[in-house]
Formats: C-alpha cells, sequence, structure tokens
C-alpha cells in the first residue's frame, strides 16, 4: 500500500488565541487585509472589534455569506479585495465563511466568476491570497482542508471545488468563539466531525495517518457531544469538540468524504437541512452498508471505539442524533415519489464513489424510502 500525507497549514490552537491575529499576519508579513466574516459576528460587533483592534492592519469587512455560500457572494468579495487592494484575507466564521473566503482569494486574481470552475472541472489558477481561517463551528475543518463548498441557487447545484490554493496559511482556533453557537447548531456541526472523521476512515483514499486522526476525533465526539449540546458553556467539552472537528478536518480532506457528503447535496440544497444535520441523517444507514467491507477493518475502528462492531456503533449513532435533536428520517417533509427520485438523482455525486461498498441509485431509493 502507497501513500502519502500532506498538511501545510499551521495549526495554533488555544483559548483567546484570536488575540494573536495581529501577529500571526506580521510572521506572514502580511500588511493589508480584508476580514471575510459569518453576518453573526457583525450583529455581534466581534467583526468590527477585531478590525478596530488590528492596527490599521484590516482594512474593510465583506460579510454577505449565507449558510452554503453562494457563487455570487463568492464573485462579490472578490470583487472587494480588488477595490481594496488587500494582501492577505483573514476568515472569521463557520465552514460558509471559510469556503468563502478561500474561492475569493483566488479567483480575485482572474476576471473570472468562480461558476466557471465550480463543478466544471476547470482548474483554478495557482495564485492566492494568504489565509488565516479562523473556524467559529465546531465542524467543518474547512480551516485545515483544500476544499471550498459552494452552492449555485439558480442552477440548483451545491458542490466542492478542490484545489491546493485553498489550504489556509494558518488556522487559528480559538474554542471560545463556538461559546455563542446554539444547541442546535451545536448538534448539527458537531455530527458533521463524526461524518468527517468516519468517512476519512472507510474513504476508498483512506490511509494510515488520516486512519489514527479519525480514531482519535471520533472518541472525543463519543465522549463529548452529548455533553456540549446539554451544557453549551462547558468550557472542556467546547474545547474538545474544537479540537475533533480540526483533526477530523485532516482525517478527511486527503482521502475525501463519501456516501453521507454525497447525500447531504440533495438534502440541503432541497429541502434546506444544514449541512451538519444532512450528513449525519445517513451515516448510520452507511455504517451498516460498509461495515463488512475492506476486510474487517471498519468493524476494528467500531471496537477501537468501545463497540462491539460497526453495527452497534451505526445504533449508538442513531442514538446520539436522537439524543441531541438531530432529525433520524424525513417523516415531516411527506415526500412524494418524484421528491424521492431527485434526492436519489442529485446524490450521485462523485463523493459516493469513494465509498467502500458500490451505492447504486436502487440503494438510495430504498434508504430514502425507509426515511419517509
Ligand atoms: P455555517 O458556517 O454555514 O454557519 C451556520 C450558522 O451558524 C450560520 O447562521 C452562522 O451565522 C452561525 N454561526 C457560525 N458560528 C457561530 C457562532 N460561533 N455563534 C453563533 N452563530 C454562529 O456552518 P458550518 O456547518 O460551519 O459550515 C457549513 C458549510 O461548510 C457548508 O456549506 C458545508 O458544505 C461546508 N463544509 C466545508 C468543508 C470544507 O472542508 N471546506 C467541510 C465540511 C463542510
Amino acid at each position: 500500500m502507497a501513500w502519502e500525507y500532506l498538511q501545510p497549514v499551521t495549526i495554533r490552537f488555544g483559548e483567546g488565541s484570536v488575540g494573536e491575529l495581529e501577529k500571526v499576519a506580521s510572521e506572514l508579513n502580511c500588511k493589508r487585509g480584508l476580514l471575510v466574516s459569518d453576518p453573526f459576528f457583525v450583529k455581534s460587533g466581534l467583526a468590527q472589534k477585531i478590525v478596530a483592534g488590528s492596527n490599521g492592519v484590516l482594512v474593510d469587512i465583506y460579510s454577505e455569506i449565507s449558510p452554503n455560500p453562494e457563487v455570487r457572494e463568492v464573485d462579490a468579495c472578490a470583487k472587494l479585495i480588488k477595490e481594496k487592494k488587500v494582501d492577505f484575507l483573514v476568515a472569521l466564521g463557520g465552514g460558509s465563511a471559510l469556503d468563502c473566503a478561500k474561492a475569493s482569494g483566488t479567483i480575485c486574481f482572474t476576471e473570472d466568476s468562480i461558476c466557471k470552475y465550480h463543478g466544471t472541472g476547470e482548474v483554478l489558477p495557482k495564485q492566492h491570497l494568504p489565509l488565516i481561517a479562523i473556524p467559529t463551528t465546531a465542524g467543518t475543518g474547512s480551516e485545515v482542508t483544500c476544499v471550498a463548498v459552494l452552492s449555485n441557487k439558480e442552477l440548483g447545484k451545491k458542490g466542492p471545488i478542490n484545489c491546493n490554493n485553498f489550504y489556509p496559511a494558518v488556522a487559528l482556533i480559538d474554542p471560545e468563539l463556538t461559546y455563542t453557537l446554539p444547541p442546535y447548531m451545536t448538534a448539527s456541526t458537531g455530527i458533521d466531525v463524526l461524518c468527517h472523521a468516519l468517512e476519512g476512515f472507510w474513504s476508498k483514499g483512506h490511509q494510515p495517518v488520516c486512519d489514527a486522526l479519525a480514531l482519535h476525533a471520533s472518541h472525543i465526539v463519543f465522549q463529548y457531544l452529548r455533553i456540549v449540546c446539554k451544557d453549551p458553556s462547558n468550557r472542556e467539552a467546547r474545547a474538545k469538540m474544537a479540537e475533533a472537528s480540526v483533526i477530523a478536518g485532516m482525517a478527511f480532506t486527503l482521502p475525501k468524504t463519501t456516501s453521507s457528503h454525497a447525500c447531504s447535496f440533495p438534502l440541503t440544497n432541497m429541502l434546506h437541512i444544514p449541512h451538519g444535520e444532512a450528513c449525519g441523517l445517513t451515516l448510520d444507514y452507511f455504517a451498516r452498508i460498509n461495515a463488512d467491507a475492506q476486510n474487517g477493518r471498519i468493524h476494528e475502528f467500531a471496537k477501537k471505539l468501545g463497540f462491539k462492531d460497526m453495527y452497534e456503533m451505526a445504533d449508538a449513532i442513531y442514538d446520539l442524533k436522537k439524543e441531541i435533536g438531530l432529525r433520524t428520517d424525513l417523516k415531516e417533509y411527506h415526500l412524494t415519489d418524484e421528491q424521492i427520485q431527485d434526492l436519489v438523482d442529485g446524490s450521485t455525486h462523485p463523493n459516493l464513489y469513494n465509498n467502500p461498498v458500490e451505492i447504486t441509485k436502487e440503494m438510495l431509493q430504498e434508504m430514502y424510502q425507509s426515511m419517509r
């Protein structure tokens, strides 16, 4: 078995580490930056506070970013980057703000719309602005990945762009920034961490370094996600989930995600289920489908986490979702046969083909029918 591991992002982790931003920027020799921020932090005033405290290094804020960022938002951010003539970006927010910054920090070197590169296979230019990524959810792990997931509402399309340009220069992870996440978003983003770990582990592109990271992150999720959902101000649990998030990010970025992420795209597009919850919805289903694949290594993973086998772990995932208030079916949508077919068709994203077991359209039909 041959493999290669690469992780070019400097990771700085710790409570209060957002206060080191100016120092980090100066170490990168960055002089004039734009803050790309989640609208929540503009409302809360933190974005303005960070700009005010930057000694003039940050010159403006771009914050028109929706959950599941839109291609037009990336283009608008790139336009502001050009106008302000900045030499680096700081992204403050969940995966949506981080992904918007990653894509706009590259597209700003062209006259193109990001649409030219979204789901088209067109290769992005190599030039990009250095990015300091400050995640506020735990989470996507976007601060250490080379992925930007974008949506194009007009075309009804959501999907990732993978590009080495998208690795941030520095991930500044301050668990305190997640304290304001409401319980539902804590649960939804938290289950995404488990999806990253598990999918990175059973992906066809799995490899030993990412396996170890996946195990570490999964262990934390089972230990702390319940706690942080019940007691959002639990500092230890918040910090451990922030740790799991970044580590799961490293567990999946090279092997890539699989079936649950492929299914999440139409679930979010059509039914507007937030990303993490959409991924988690099918995780226990695919855990059962994949359990016996890869010569027993998937059961071994479950055993290392204290379960009898992957079937028992799939039950535990289901129970965890119920307990933290996430959906375990799609009953509330009263889906028509046509909608089920649209979900099936929309799930045949390339990530589906990283799954260790071949997933046919009939299997997807059966899965979505069972959730109805
Ligand atoms: P998000 O960034 O979409 O944010 C969700 C909501 O939470 C928003 O309303 C936001 O304003 C709010 N929010 C964020 N942080 C907050 C905080 N600390 N306090 C209060 N509110 C806060 O959520 P997300 O799950 O982090 O990101 C989802 C996006 O990331 C999706 O588009 C998904 O496809 C993508 N994603 C990217 C990667 C990657 O590697 N690039 C990996 C997984 C998912």
